[in-house]
C-alpha cells in the first residue's frame, strides 16, 4: 500500500504563494521523481507530504484516507535526510533503531528489521561502527536503513546524494534503484537533476514556481514535452 494523491493542495508562506492549488496522484509502488530548478517548491511538496509543513488549502490522501490532519508519525511514511542528519555518537546500529525505540517496537523485533536492512544494504560488518568512521557511501546507507526499518508504505527522498561526489551519487543511484525493486514500496525522490530523474523515475513531475509543467515517464517527455521548460529541462529538442 502507498498510494499518495493531493487534492487541490496549496501552500503560502505568509502571503507568498509557493505552492498554488496542485492534484497529483502517485501510484502505489511508482518511483515518482520531483524534478525542477532550486525554489520551485519541490522540498516544500515534500514536506507537506510528510506532513512536516501543514497545508494551505487542499487534503492529502494515502490509501484512500485522509491523512490531512495527521501528524507525521502516523501517516507511515519516511523521510529519508542527507547523510549528515545521523547521530555522530551512536552506532550504525543505535542510529538505524532510533526510529523503532521511538515507536516503542520490541527488541526482538528491532533486532530482526536491523539485520534485515543491514543485509539489504550491506552494513552487516558495520553495525558497531559510529557514522565518523564510514565512508559517504555507507552513511547514506545507514540514513536509507533507519527509513526502511520503519516498514513504511512510501519512502520520500529529498536531494539524498547532492552531498556525495560524482562517482558515489551514480553508485548509490542503482543501489537505491535496486532497493525499490527489491520492495515495490512507492518512492518519492526529488532533485534538482535532470539526469537522476531520467534514469531513475517510473513517473517524473516536473516543477516550475510551485506548478506542474507536466507529469510523464521519461520517455513521454522526452519525445512529447508539452512545452520548451519541459524541453529544455530534460534536453530534448522541440
Ligand atoms: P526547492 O526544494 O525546489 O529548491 P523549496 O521548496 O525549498 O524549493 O522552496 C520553495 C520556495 O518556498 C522558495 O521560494 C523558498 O524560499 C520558499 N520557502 C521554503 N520554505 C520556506 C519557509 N519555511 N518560510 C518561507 N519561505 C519558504
Ligand atoms: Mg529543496
Amino acid at each position: 500500500m502507498g498510494q499518495i494523491t493531493l487534492q487541490k493542495v496549496s501552500k503560502k508562506f505568509g502571503n507568498a504563494e509557493v505552492i498554488p492549488p496542485l492534484d497529483l496522484t502517485i501510484e502505489d509502488g511508482e518511483f515518482t521523481v520531483f524534478v525542477g530548478p532550486s525554489g520551485c517548491g519541490k522540498s516544500t511538496l515534500l514536506r507537506l507530504i510528510a506532513g512536516l509543513e501543514d497545508i494551505t488549502s487542499g487534503s492529502i490522501l494515502i490509501d484512500g484516507t485522509d491523512a490531512t490532519d495527521q501528524p507525521p508519525a502516523k501517516r507511515g511514511l519516511a523521510m529519508v535526510f542527507q547523510s549528515y542528519a545521523l547521530y555522530p555518537h551512536m552506532t550504525v546500529r543505535k542510529n538505524i533503531a532510533f526510529p523503532m525505540r521511538m515507536a516503542g517496537i520490541d527488541q526482538a523485533e528491532q533486532d530482526r528489521r536491523i539485520e534485515q536492512a543491514a543485509a539489504a544494504l550491506n552494513l552487516t560488518d558495520y553495525l558497531d561502527r559510529r557514522p565518523g568512521q564510514l565512508s559517504g557511501g555507507q552513511r547514506q546507507r545507514v540514513a536509507i536503513g533507519r527509513a526502511i526499518v520503519r516498514e513504511p508504505s512510501a519512502f520520500l527522498f529529498d536531494e539524498p546524494l547532492s552531498n556525495l561526489d560524482a562517482a558515489l551519487r551514480v553508485g548509490m543511484r542503482l543501489e537505491i534503484g535496486e532497493l525499490h525493486k527489491r520492495l515495490r514500496t512507492t518512492m518519492i525522490y526529488v532533485t534538482h537533476d535532470q539526469v537522476e530523474a531520467m534514469t531513475m523515475a517510473d513517473k517524473i513531475v516536473v516543477l516550475r514556481a510551485g506548478v506542474i509543467e507536466q507529469v510523464g515517464t521519461p520517455l513521454e517527455l522526452y519525445r512529447t514535452p508539452r512545452n520548451t521548460f519541459v524541453a529544455g529541462f530534460i534536453g530534448s529538442p522541440k
